[in-house]
């Protein structure tokens, strides 16, 4: 895989500021560590990849918004109010019965964060880094996601100019479902390539779990 291309270098000067920021808030006691890490956990899980299902759930349905999704991903999402920074383009890449996809970054953490907010740290680390395209099957069964053996594993490596999105193949049995409950099935990881979109059984017992 090509290693020529211009990557986000994680801005150091900018994190060491927000930690220090963070510190003070905590030592002043305007905030405690335990609400902050609650916080990047529901940009990491809930808000972010929220813009990244929409887009989903509505190519799912809709056939043209699927059409325009795939020619131009950032204009579609665009449309939907999800706009990136100038100069980057996201990419949406569809699942197949035949063919799995799996986004990584190779050099750093480049990511789709307007559709998928933080990134998380494992997408972060180096061990996913290099593993994701060396041993791309395995990554996935460490994820629980068993792909049957005849299914390619394709590996897109994100840069700073080119961002991708998974579109997960619709679950079985959820044709004519709601744009709301078709949200319920579409994961972060998903997106990502790391897991499938859940199956209505998946969401059923998760229900009864809370209950
Ligand atoms: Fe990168």
């Amino acid at each position: 895989m090509a290693n020529d291309h211009d990557h986000t270098e994680p801005p150091s000067d900018i994190a060491l500021r927000v930690k220090a920021l963070e510190s003070l808030l905590i030592e002043k006691g305007l905030v405690d560590s335990a609400a902050l890490d609650e916080i990047i956990e529901i940009y990491e899980n809930k808000v972010g990849p929220r813009n990244g299902a929409h887009l989903v759930v509505k190519a799912w349905s809709d056939r043209g918004f699927k059409q325009k999704l795939m020619e131009d991903a950032s204009s579609a999402a665009a449309s939907l109010g999800y706009l990136g920074r100038q100069g980057e383009h996201l990419r949406v890449v569809e699942n197949t019965p035949e063919l799995h996809n799996l986004v990584v970054c190779t050099l750093c953490s480049c990511y789709p964060w307007t559709v998928l907010g933080l990134p998380p740290a494992w997408y972060k680390s180096a061990p996913y880094r290099a593993r994701a395209v060396s041993r791309p099957r395995s990554v996935l069964e460490e994820f629980g996601t068993d792909l049957a053996k005849d299914v390619s594993i394709r590996v897109w490596d994100s840069t700073s100019e080119m961002r991708y999105l998974v579109l997960p193949l619709q679950p079985k049995g959820t044709e004519g479902w709601s744009e709301e409950n078709l949200l319920k099935l579409v994961t972060r990881n998903s997106m990502i390539g790391v897991e499938l979109a859940k199956t209505p059984d998946q969401i059923q017992s998760m229900k009864q779990g809370i209950d």
